[in-house]
């Protein structure tokens, strides 16, 4: 308890000097902030049980970090990497233990000491064991300090570089920079302490506490009462950002007001992303629910930070200059999607990934219109069918072994696709259930809220949400590499009488995996220049559907909506018939007729042609012989005179096909 019993001494100084954080902060202390800080005084979460029913366990929950780092020299020439700090971690014991093993990069972190519960410790191969002074069972709750020091090393968790001081932890660093717990599904709530110089501002997750000045030197420090995975806790700063702060009202509730930090470089200029984040969260509050956390915020960093953004919990980290809309709303999704809700195993992280890439369009299409959606969806599919590595979306072996980066981050699978498959999910289940679907999910605070979850447990959610059994479209497009290639056909049947048959057969011809079940859309258009959209479902590979029209078909288009949006496909006129969707005998003009009739037909190539007039009982009563017709429309005349009152049976012979319609004689 002895690092607790100090944090409370330091405080009490802390607190008489907190005025100081107004020269610190530009206009730091607006109301509504100060509102928001008063959310701190809320009782904790419960964080008694932060996982969705199949996300891993071990054998204790770590409950909170609380981290007391003094990086003061790095923002000094010649910006060292070595600090010293202490953590105090706290932990809800699950199961019979006298030992714990935390995550500590043996290259970055060497371990100085460990105390409170802990008595001694071993640190090989990345693991740092700490034994506790006695046994501990189910439900006791211990505390473990480890002082330690990291190391002079470029290790990319924990930047330093010309008045820089940043971390950068997806998906293992944390465990770079202070011992941890280091896999996503042990949330934990953060208290995190930094000494810096006079000239530096700090963020961090959560919201700012205090931020106090001592002698030359100046403490931060930002408490996070929403529990958060080890790989979204950060820490961002550097010498003379610039810092502004904007504030979101929840529509339903304008006194409710969030604050929206935006660090930026001299020479940068993020007003319009201060705007834009205003109508984005009205956004995504409507479509997801509440802004899940008491601050968000935004900073931009430099050229060391290796990737376009990190959706650190209330604080985004962006490559150096990045203020750009798309970025913002893809990090910013991430925030209800990744942060509040977080994949609990790296075989998870479709659930992050996906949903921010596939949400990053919807607002595309907020802002421009749903053609502009559907046309990044396609960019997204056409990107990923073009540079496919051909594994699939989600791999259960990842969740104990992760691949690596290239692999877990692939933009074509891990980004382009996984936004392609809730695109899919959206046609297969419709609007409205797709959006309340995910409205459930996002706000099921029971299961998901606040924690983490695994595909198989969302997969459950949609089910229940939906009142679907929608397995086989999750588990095919996430567990199967690659795509469907459909090799279509189809063919026009004249039935006479004015009446068709449209055959329509569909087969996938992938080898490289199986067979994707999907509801399948056909557009058929007619000669009378009207079209109708059919939907039939295609659940066993080679599947025949035949629809019935009273109007002559003359065309046929597989998906046309391009609803499938991960596939390839050709559909064609089928071989054993392509002439009769080409030579065509149409209806007898008019119809019933009385002595006389014409009959038009249209032949595929040229040919000779015998037109034959029969009655129901098959007797011929006149044969027409054309011989070297040319291919196109023709025309001939009928003789019903002395033919009585009856249905009569039209037939053209041509080389390749036979044709019959029928007719009436009405005298
Ligand atoms: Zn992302």
């Amino acid at each position: 308890m002895k690092n607790r019993l100090l944090t409370s001494l330091f405080l009490v100084p802390a607190l008489l000097l907190s005025l100081q954080l107004v020269a610190q902060e530009n206009n730091l202390l607006r109301g509504s902030e100060m509102c928001a800080k008063s959310k701190q005084m809320r009782p904790a979460p419960s964080v008694t049980d932060l996982r969705s029913p199949n996300s891993p366990r071990h054998k204790f929950d770590v409950l909170n970090y609380e981290l007391d780092l003094d990086i003061f020299h790095c923002y000094s020439s010649p910006y060292p990497r070595n600090f010293s700090g202490t953590c105090l971690i706290s932990f809800k014991v699950d199961s019979t233990l006298n030992t714990i093993e935390l995550d500590a990069d043996n290259t970055s972190l060497q371990i100085i000491s460990v105390g409170t519960d802990g008595t001694s410790f071993n640190h090989d191969d990345n693991i740092l064991t700490v034994n506790l002074d006695g046994t501990y069972h189910a439900g006791d709750t211990a505390f473990v300090s480890v002082r330690y020091n990291h190391l002079n090393v470029i290790d990319y968790a924990f930047n330093v570089g010309n008045g820089f001081v940043f971390t950068d932890c997806e998906p293992e660093g944390a465990r770079k920079w202070f011992p941890c717990y280091d896999k996503p599904s042990d949330k934990a709530t953060l208290n995190l302490r930094a000494k810096v110089p006079l000239n530096v501002k700090l963020g961090s997750n959560g919201s700012l506490a205090d931020s106090v000045v001592i002698a030359d030197s100046l403490w931060y420090t930002w408490v996070s009462i929403d529990p958060i995975s080890t790989y979204l806790m950060v820490m961002t700063s550097r010498v003379n950002y610039n810092l502004d702060i904007v504030y979101w009202h929840n529509p339903d509730n304008p006194s409710d007001s969030i604050p929206m930090r935006f660090y930026y470089n001299p020479n940068e200029n993020p007003a319009s992303m201060e705007q834009m984040i205003i109508p984005l969260t009205d956004f995504y509050y409507s479509l997801f629910g509440d802004h899940p956390f008491e601050k968000n915020g935004f900073a931009s960093l430099n050229p060391q930070f290796q990737w376009g953004g990190m959706e650190n919990q209330t604080l985004t980290s962006l490559c150096q200059g990045c203020w750009y809309s798309s970025l913002i709303a893809h990090e910013f999704a991430h925030q209800w999607f990744g942060d509040m809700i977080t994949c609990a195993t790296w075989a998870d992280l479709w659930l992050n990934e996906g949903f921010a890439t596939y949400i990053e369009a919807l607002w595309t299409g907020e802002v421009s219109g749903q053609q502009a959606y559907i046309n990044e969806l396609e960019g997204n599919a056409a990107y990923y069918l073009s540079a496919n590595p051909g594994w699939p979306i989600s791999d259960p072996d990842w969740a104990t072994n992760p691949p690596g980066n290239d692999v877990l981050f692939n933009y074509a699978i891990t980004y382009m696709k996984g936004s392609c498959v809730l695109y899919m999910y959206r046609y297969v289940v419709g609007d409205e259930l797709f959006f309340s679907s995910l409205y459930d999910y996002a706000n099921d605070t029971e299961n998901f809220r606040y924690q983490t979850a695994t595909i198989p447990d969302f997969i459950d959610k949609m089910n229940l949400s939906t009142g679907q059994d929608l397995n086989w479209f999750f588990e095919e497009w996430l567990y199967q590499p690659n795509h469907p290639v459909y090799d279509n056909s189809y063919s026009f049947e004249n039935m006479g009488g004015g009446s068709w048959n449209v055959h329509f057969y569909t087969e996938q011809v992938q080898t490289a995996s199986d067979f994707f079940r999907m509801p399948v859309e056909l557009r058929i258009s007619f000669s009378d220049a009207s079209d109708t959209i059919v939907q039939v479902m295609n659940d066993i590979n080679g599947q025949g559907f035949t629809f019935h029209f009273d109007k002559q078909p003359v065309s046929l288009t597989f998906d046309p909506r391009n609803q499938i949006i991960l596939k390839q496909a050709t559909t064609v006129v089928s071989a054993e018939n392509q002439s009769i969707s080409e030579t065509i005998l149409y209806q007898p003009e008019p119809n019933p007729a009385a002595n006389v009739s014409v009959v038009r037909f249209s032949l595929a190539k040229a040919g000779d042609v015998k037109l034959v007039l029969r009655d129901l009982t098959g007797k011929q009563i006149h044969v027409y012989e054309m011989r070297n017709l040319s291919a196109g429309q023709h025309r001939h005349s009928i003789d019903l005179s002395g033919l009585s009152n009856g249905t009569y049976i039209v037939t053209m012979e041509s080389a390749d096909v036979t044709m019959s319609v029928k007719m009436m004689v009405v005298k």
